[in-house]
C-alpha cells in the first residue's frame, strides 16, 4: 500500500463513521416523529398481501410507469441505487488495492456486464430526469408540477447521482487502460472504450475510488442533516408508507372515508366527548403516525399537483405544497413536542416543559395554529382547506401512496365540528340537512314528486311489503337528493326508472322514506350529522330487507357502498351505468336509433377515481351513439368539475372556475353532446357551458342518451 492508498482508505473510513452515524441519529429521530402521531392500528392487518403491493408498486414502479418516459427513467435510477452498491464495496477495497474486485462474483463477466448495463442505463435515467425538472422549471412553465418543490435538493441529488455514475466509468477505464479489468469488450464496453484514451494509473483508481466515497457518503451526511429531504428520504420511507397504505390491495386510499378516529378506534357520536375524544385535527401531532410518514415520504414530485384541479385554476390549494407544509410543521415542532410539550390530545399540559432545552425556532412553530391566516401564522390557510373538491386527483397519482383527502376531512372535521369554522353558505346545506334531510331544504314530502307524468307505475317498497311479505324487489332504486329535488337531475331519474322498467328489472324504491346518504356533510367534515343521517337510512334500508341497490349519483353510490359498512349496512351497490350496460350486453335494452350528435363523456371522480367504474358508461354511450370522442383528461386523470366535497354547496371565488375549464375542454372536442353519470356533474357542467359556450353544447346523463336511442321521440310535423 502506497501512501496515496493510505491517506486514501484513511478518508474513507472517516467519512465513513461519520455518515454512518449521523445516518443512525436521523432514522432514530425520524422514528421519534414519526411516532409523536396518533395510533393506527388497522395498518397491520394482511401482512403478506401489503408486502406484495409494496413489493408490486416499488420493484414494478406500478403507479410511476403511468408516466411512461419519467417511470422508465424512475425505474433504472432506482435499480441503480440498489445495484451500484457493489461498485460502493469495491470503490473501498480500490483505495487500499486498486486491482481489487469483489470477492466470488466480482471477475464474472456478466456481473461486469449487469454493472456496465445498470450504471449506463442509470445515468441515462438520471439525464432524463434533469432534463425533464429543466423543462417544467416553474420559470418556464406558469402551473409547472416543479412549482414549490425544494430546488437545491432535487439538483443535488441528482447531480450526485451523475458524479456516481462518472466515477464507476472512470474507475473501470484506468483500470481498463491498466490491464486491470477482468471483463471482456463485450462485458464492458464503454469501460474499455474509455480505457482506450485513458492513461495507465494505479494512484487514479485510488484518487476516484476515494471521490466515489466521498460523494456517495457526502450524500448520507447531508441528508442526515436535513430530515425534511423528501427527495432523498423517500428511498427508505417509501417502502414503509407503501406497506402501511390504508388497504393491503393495490388500489389507492379513496372511495370511502375513513371514520372519525380517536386513539386509534372509530368515533360514536351517543358517546363521543369532546372533553375526551378527539374530533378531527387541530394539531399536527394529532395526524396519525401513518399521516406523519406520508409527510416524511413526500418526494416533491407534483404529480399531484400536476392534476389538482384547485391548483389548475389558480386556487391556493395544492396538495403537495399542504403536504410539505405539514412535514415542515411537524419536524420543526417535534423538539418541543419530544421535550414534553403539550399532550396534544388531551389538551392537558403534560408538565413541559423546560423551555431552555428547547430551541426558540421549535418554540416559536408550536404556536402556530394549524389552520389559519398568514396573520396568524398559521400553517394551513382556511383558502386552502376549504378549496379541495376530494376529487382523489392527488391520492391516484402520487408514487409513494400518500392519503391526501383523508388528511385534508380530518382537518376540516375539526373546524367544522369544533370551531364551527367554514364557509358560511355551506351552513345553509348543513341546517338543511338537519331540519329537511335533504341539502336544498326542499319539502320532503315532495320527494316521489318526480314520478308524476309516468306511464308506469313507479313501485314503492312500502307497497311492495304491504302484506307483510319479504320484499319482492330484486335492486331498491336509490333516487338521492339530486335525483328527487332537482330538474336536471329528475330526468335523469325519470330516464332511468323508464329503462329500468323497459328491460323488466325488479325495482322499487323508498319514496318519502329516503333522506340524504350524508356525504356532502361527511366530505366537509361534519361527521355528526353524517352518523345522524346515515344510521336512519341504514335502519331504513335494513327493515326493507335491501339487498342490493342502483343508484344514479356517484356520491350516494360512493357512501351506500363503502361506507354505510360503518355503520351496519352492507349491500351491494351499483351505479346506473353498470345495470344499463349489464341490460344492452344481455340484449335486454335494444338502442333502435343511435345518436347521431358526436358525444363526449365525462368521468365523475366518485365514479371513475373512487370507485374504478370507468369502462360501462362508455359501454353504454358505444351502443346508443354512432361518434364517441374522449377528452385528453380521462378515466384515472379525468378533470373534476368542481362540486366534490361538498363544493357544490361554497362559493368559488378564486381563480378561474372549475367548471368552467372543463367546459372548455369538453366543447374542445367538438362533441355537441357532453354525456355525464352524476347529477352534480350535470348541475356545474351546464352552468359552465351556459356561461361559456352556450348553445355549443347540451349536457345529460348517459342514461338519457340511451333512452334517446332506445325509446327515440317520434318526429313530429
Ligand atoms: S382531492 Fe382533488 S382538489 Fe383536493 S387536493 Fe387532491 S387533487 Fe386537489
Ligand atoms: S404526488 Fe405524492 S410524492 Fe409527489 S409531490 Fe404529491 S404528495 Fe408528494
Amino acid at each position: 500500500m502506497g501512501p496515496v492508498q493510505i491517506v486514501a482508505a484513511t478518508l474513507a473510513g472517516l467519512i465513513t463513521v461519520v455518515g454512518i452515524a449521523l445516518v443512525v441519529r436521523a432514522v432514530m429521530r425520524m422514528l421519534a416523529v414519526v411516532r409523536l402521531g396518533q395510533p393506527d392500528p388497522e395498518r397491520f392487518d394482511r401482512k403478506g398481501a401489503r408486502l406484495r403491493t409494496m413489493l408490486t408498486e416499488t420493484l414494478g414502479h406500478t403507479r410511476m410507469l403511468r408516466w411512461t418516459v419519467v417511470g422508465a427513467a424512475h425505474w433504472f435510477v432506482m435499480v441503480g441505487f440498489g445495484a451500484l452498491v457493489f461498485t460502493l464495496i469495491e470503490a473501498y477495497g480500490e483505495t487500499i488495492h486498486p486491482s481489487f474486485e469483489i470477492p466470488v462474483i466480482g471477475h464474472w463477466a456478466v456481473y461486469g456486464l449487469l454493472t456496465e448495463a445498470i450504471a449506463a442505463l442509470t445515468g441515462l435515467g438520471i439525464a432524463t430526469l434533469i432534463a425533464i425538472r429543466l423543462v417544467n422549471l416553474p420559470r418556464r412553465r406558469s402551473r409547472s408540477r416543479f412549482a414549490g418543490s425544494t430546488f437545491w435538493q432535487a439538483y443535488y441529488v441528482e447531480y450526485t447521482i451523475v458524479g456516481i455514475v462518472v466515477c464507476i466509468f472512470l474507475i473501470r477505464g484506468f483500470k481498463a487502460a491498466g490491464g486491470l479489468l477482468p471483463y471482456p469488450t463485450w462485458a464492458a464496453p464503454i469501460s474499455h472504450g474509455l480505457g482506450s484514451i485513458l492513461p495507465a494509473s494505479l494512484a487514479a483508481i485510488t484518487v476516484v475510488a476515494l471521490v466515489k466515497i466521498l460523494v456517495s457518503l457526502a450524500w448520507f451526511v447531508v441528508i442526515a442533516l436535513n430530515l425534511t429531504m423528501g427527495v432523498a428520504w423517500h428511498r427508505f420511507a417509501a417502502f414503509f408508507n407503501i406497506f402501511f397504505k390504508r388497504t393491503a390491495s393495490a388500489q389507492p386510499a379513496l372511495g370511502g372515508l375513513r371514520p372519525m378516529m380517536s386513539k386509534g378506534k372509530p368515533l360514536d357520536f351517543e358517546e363521543a366527548d369532546p372533553e375526551r375524544d378527539q374530533f378531527g385535527v387541530a394539531q399536527v401531532e394529532q395526524f396519525t403516525w401513518k399521516g406523519l410518514l406520508d409527510f416524511t415520504t413526500c418526494t416533491e414530485c407534483g404529480r399531484c399537483q400536476s392534476q389538482c384541479p384547485a391548483w389548475n385554476t389558480g386556487k391556493p390549494l395544492s396538495p403537495k405544497l399542504l403536504v410539505l407544509s405539514l412535514r415542515d410543521h411537524v419536524y420543526a415542532k417535534a423538539p418541543y413536542l419530544l421535550a414534553g410539550g403539550a399532550d396534544a390530545v388531551s389538551d392537558v399540559d403534560a408538565g413541559v416543559p423546560d423551555h431552555s432545552k428547547v430551541n426558540a425556532l421549535a418554540l416559536a412553530e408550536a404556536q402556530r395554529p394549524l389552520i389559519g391566516g398568514a396573520e396568524d401564522g398559521g400553517v394551513i390557510d382556511p383558502d386552502v382547506l376549504w378549496s379541495c373538491t376530494t376529487c382523489g386527483a392527488c391520492v391516484e397519482q402520487c408514487p409513494v401512496d400518500i392519503e391526501h383527502v383523508d388528511h385534508i376531512v380530518d382537518m376540516r372535521r375539526y373546524q367544522v365540528l369544533i370551531e364551527s369554522n367554514f364557509p358560511s353558505e355551506a351552513g345553509v346545506m348543513l341546517r338543511n340537512l338537519e331540519s329537511k334531510g335533504n341539502p336544498w331544504g326542499a319539502p320532503p314530502a315532495t320527494r316521489e314528486d318526480w314520478t308524476k307524468g309516468l306511464d308506469f307505475e313507479v313501485p314503492r317498497v312500502s307497497s311492495v311489503n304491504a302484506d307483510g311479505s319479504a320484499a319482492s324487489f330484486e335492486y331498491l332504486f336509490w333516487v338521492g337528493c339530486a335525483g328527487a329535488f332537482e330538474d336536471r337531475a329528475k330526468k335523469t331519474t325519470r330516464a332511468v326508472a323508464t329503462l329500468l322498467h323497459e328491460a323488466g328489472v325488479s325495482f322499487a324504491i323508498l319514496g318519502n322514506g329516503e333522506t340524504c346518504t350524508g356525504d356532502p356533510a361527511r366530505r366537509m367534515g361534519n361527521e355528526f350529522v353524517f352518523q345522524m343521517l346515515g344510521a336512519q337510512n341504514v335502519e331504513t334500508l335494513n327493515e326493507a330487507g335491501v339487498k342490493k341497490i342502483v343508484a344514479t349519483c356517484p356520491h350516494c353510490f360512493n357512501t351506500l357502498a363503502n361506507e354505510y359498512g360503518q355503520l351496519g349496512g352492507r349491500y351491494q351497490v351499483v351505479h346506473h351505468t353498470q345495470l344499463l350496460a349489464d341490460l344492452v350486453s344481455a340484449g335486454k335494452l335494444t338502442p333502435v336509433a343511435p345518436i347521431e350528435d358526436k358525444v363526449t363523456y365525462h368521468d365523475p371522480c366518485y365514479l371513475g377515481r373512487h370507485n374504478r367504474v370507468f369502462s360501462p358508461p362508455r359501454e353504454v354511450l358505444g351502443a346508443a351513439a354512432s361518434r364517441v370522442t374522449e377528452m385528453p383528461r380521462n378515466s384515472e386523470r379525468s378533470f373534476c368539475c368542481g362540486a366534490g366535497g361538498a363544493r357544490m354547496w361554497m362559493e368559488e371565488r378564486i381563480g378561474k372556475r372549475i367548471n368552467v375549464e372543463r367546459v372548455e375542454e369538453a366543447v374542445a372536442t367538438g362533441a355537441g353532446t357532453v354525456a355525464v353519470g352524476c347529477p352534480f356533474c350535470m348541475t356545474m357542467l351546464s352552468d359552465g357551458v351556459n356561461s361559456v359556450a352556450p348553445g355549443q353544447a347540451e349536457v345529460v346523463d348517459v342514461a338519457t342518451v340511451l333512452l334517446r336511442s332506445v325509446k327515440p321521440e317520434p318526429v313530429t310535423g
